[in-house]
């Protein structure tokens, strides 16, 4: 169920209503909107019928049902969609937000590179794996902590903000000292246990999608580390396990209008894994921004055929820079800018 305040309901009124979902046995989560707030209780559907009763309290406007499993993430309850903040950049405004830089951090001098490469581009946040999901345990793993000192440095060096993946709950604590976005890899996407404990965090966390989950089961991914308190969720496709095999994965970009449909939460959408082919990243990065998306997860290399992971779908410095030239006509004409 969802209250609905009303536009010029009080705090105290505010406070009220959620003391008594709470007396209820419901778990109220406050969802600041523009015009008005919402508070969405959370808890046992079978009794939600006396939420009902909040009704008569001052300063609501209604108490409505959300009809989606997902309670927190559904569009019902912020019809404008949200805008996370990662350090000062802004995700699911106006803005396309690009996210790029290199599948794995493997040296200060290619991050460092990197890092220059989409800066002078203009992307707005920096990437690299610091701590790899890799297939083979034999592969490169990832620098772990000093890739994300290395990370860090970078993205300092050429003012952008850092993104990287966190693997294991028990590294939260280290990787959000060095980054402002914490990426779930499509491997993580229903570790429950991790994404409770990003719930009990406040930096913004970019999900992505696992390669064989549903829709469904990706938002109520979603609704794990909403429902803990972290608000700042922002989806991420990334191709999906078909019976195609010409490319990695098949980027389902039939996600972007659903997703956005069903939630408030930003979507972003990385055409590097979901082609898996370098030369497929840039036609579908705009394909991506034509169906809607807010931002875009690009790996960039210095060196791609020298990368440790990821060599074939990392776009070089000058091909992701042609990139973003294209990308402006496609924003404009989508009423965004880049
Ligand atoms: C990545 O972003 O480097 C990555 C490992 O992506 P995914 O989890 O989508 O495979
Ligand atoms: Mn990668």
């Amino acid at each position: 169920m969802i209250v609905v305040m009303k536009a010029h309901a009080t705090e105290d009124e505010l406070k009220a209503v959620m003391a008594k979902v709470e007396a209820l046995g419901y778990r109220p989560h406050v969802i600041h909107g523009v015009e008005r707030n919402v508070v969405g209780c959370v808890g046992d559907e079978r009794g939600k019928h006396q939420l009902q009763q909040l009704e008569s309290f001052p300063g609501v406007e209604n108490v409505m049902p959300v009809l989606k499993p997902f309670k927190l993430a559904s569009r019902e309850v912020r019809p404008e969609g949200s805008r996370i903040k990662v350090d000062g950049i802004e995700i699911g405004g106006p803005k396309i937000v690009i996210i790029a830089g290199p599948c794995a951090v493997e040296s200060a001098q290619q991050v460092k590179e990197a890092a220059i490469a989409v800066k002078a581009a203009g992307a707005d946040l920096l990437r690299g794996g610091a701590f790899k999901p890799r297939t083979s345990p034999y592969s490169f793993q990832g620098m772990e902590d000093e890739g994300l000192k290395l990370l860090e440095e970078a993205g300092r060096e050429v003012d952008l903000p850092v993104v990287t993946e966190i693997m294991d709950p028990h590294d939260i604590d280290l990787v959000v000292g060095h980054a402002a976005m914490l990426q779930v890899g499509a491997r993580n996407a229903q570790n429950f246990s991790l994404l409770r404990r990003l719930g009990k965090i406040n930096k913004p966390v970019l999900l992505k999608r696992g390669m064989s989950t549903r829709l469904d089961e990706f938002v109520m991914a979603a609704e794990y580390i909403l429902s803990e308190g972290n608000p700042n969720v922002v989806l991420c496709e990334r191709g999906i396990r078909t019976f195609e095999t010409a490319t990695r994965n098949t980027l389902d970009l039939n996600a972007v209008p659903l997703l956005k449909q069903w939630t408030h939460l930003p979507v972003v959408v990385d055409p590097s894994h979901g082609t898996g082919i370098w030369s497929l990243v840039s036609p579908m990065a705009l394909a991506a921004v034509a169906a809607g998306a807010d931002g875009l997860l690009i790996e960039v290399h210095p060196h791609p055929e020298s990368a440790l992971s990821d060599g074939p779908q990392q776009l070089k410095p000058e091909t992701f820079a042609e990139l973003m030239k294209s990308l402006k006509a496609v924003a404009a004409a989508m009423g965004r800018t880049l």
